[in-house]
């Protein structure tokens, strides 16, 4: 893990409490829109061609980290479609982290048997989604017949996770097909001595449908957790029972909304810098209805963008959006964008953040 990253996660967020300047503390790129999997539950693997166009080559991509890290943020992920894809993915990694950021990649897991010491060696936190424990059902979720790949990916990423200074989480989407087997894949976890499992719920939206292809697996009918209420509430309380004594790193505030019903939050997009494969920001956030994209590639800085009237203008006007109840953006804005709320989630972030920057630091 690149030095001095606690320092600066405590500084920007006492810099946001105090100055109110609404800083971000995270970078994403959409490395790829390009995927190996049909997932059942994402349009993404299953859209059509023409949103699939166009990547940053290396350079691009390396100039994206150049002003991540100008911005002093903290972390940035590769996401997909699947990142490994790209053929320079461990050495964008390996540069991102050279530039102070830490590094976290979100993957399918599918080419990860193949290339274990590569990528634990590229990246801090590597997060492989798992979400069975059954090789045909994970058929019928992720689209391919690979699951034995993928667990012997896992296994043997964790058993160089040390050695390479890598911290292996596993990634479990909730969908209809496995709630049922949640809490076994969070004792699998600990039993193979990952660092942690994230579990959330799939998110759907009404659009996607009018993204996907001929051959497309994407079914939301089938796959919407939403059908079973009581299915939901009894796996939520299991959960949060559990987290005491399993790595359960998704936080209570965001698991007790699926027990409540209340689906009520603030978001905090501007905790995130979204860039999309083009090498483009999404402002205010990926999701909006009025997001607009600017090139970190063209001569404007990232520093410069944020500051823009019109963008300040645009993060101001989703001050009280509630379209849509992603994990990825809701827990961060509970936990982070709301610490006083949510005290306990923020203690327990940050001693996960001491405990993989020790195992990463050595
Ligand atoms: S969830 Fe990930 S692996 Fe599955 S189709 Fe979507 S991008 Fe691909
Ligand atoms: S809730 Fe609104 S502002 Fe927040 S990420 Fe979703 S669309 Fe964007």
């Amino acid at each position: 893990m690149p030095k001095g990253v606690q320092r600066r996660f405590v500084k920007r967020f006492l810099h946001n409490r105090v100055s109110g300047r609404k800083l971000p503390f995270f970078g994403s790129v959409e490395a790829t829109r390009r995927c190996n999997s049909r997932c059942s539950f994402c349009p993404i693997g299953n859209e059509r061609q023409e949103f699939k166009k166009g990547e940053m080559t290396t350079e691009e991509f390396k100039k994206v980290f150049d002003q991540f890290a100008d911005f002093d943020l903290i972390v940035t992920s590769f996401l997909g479609g699947e990142p490994t894809l790209r053929k320079d993915f461990a050495e964008l990694g390996h540069y991102a982290r050279e530039k102070g950021l830490i590094t976290q990649a979100v993957t399918n897991g599918l080419t990860l048997a193949d290339h274990t010491d590569e990528y634990t060696r590229a990246i801090d936190n590597l997060v492989v989604s798992l979400d069975t424990l059954d090789p045909q059902k994970y058929k019928e979720i992720r689209g391919v017949d690979k699951f034995d790949d993928v667990v012997e990916g896992i296994e043997a990423a964790v058993n160089v996770s040390k050695k390479n200074k890598c911290v292996v989480v596993l990634n479990t989407v909730i969908c209809s097909a496995n709630m049922s087997e949640i809490p076994d894949i969070v004792k699998y976890a600990k039993r193979i001595g990952a660092g942690g499992i994230m579990v959330d719920f799939a998110t759907f939206h009404d659009y996607w449908t009018t993204m996907t292809d001929e051959h497309s697996t994407y079914d939301p009918k089938k796959m919407d957790w939403r059908r079973d209420s009581k299915g939901v509430q009894k796996l939520v309380r299991q959960l949060m029972a559990m987290k005491k004594e399993y790595p359960i790193l998704t936080s209570r505030s965001y698991l007790k909304t699926f027990l409540t019903g209340d689906f009520d939050y603030t978001c905090h997009p501007y905790l995130f810098c979204c860039v999309n494969r083009l090498g483009e920001i999404a402002i205010p956030c990926w999701d909006s209805k009025i997001t607009k994209f600017y090139s970190l590639l063209d001569g404007k800085s990232l520093r410069e963008i944020w500051r823009m009237p019109e963008v300040v203008a645009s993060r101001k006007a989703v001050k009280d959006c509630k379209s849509c109840y992603m994990h990825c953006i809701v827990e961060p804005s509970k936990v982070v964008g709301e610490p006083f709320h949510n005290l306990g989630d923020l203690m327990e972030w940050i001693g996960v953040m001491r405990k993989n920057g020790k195992a990463i630091m050595g």
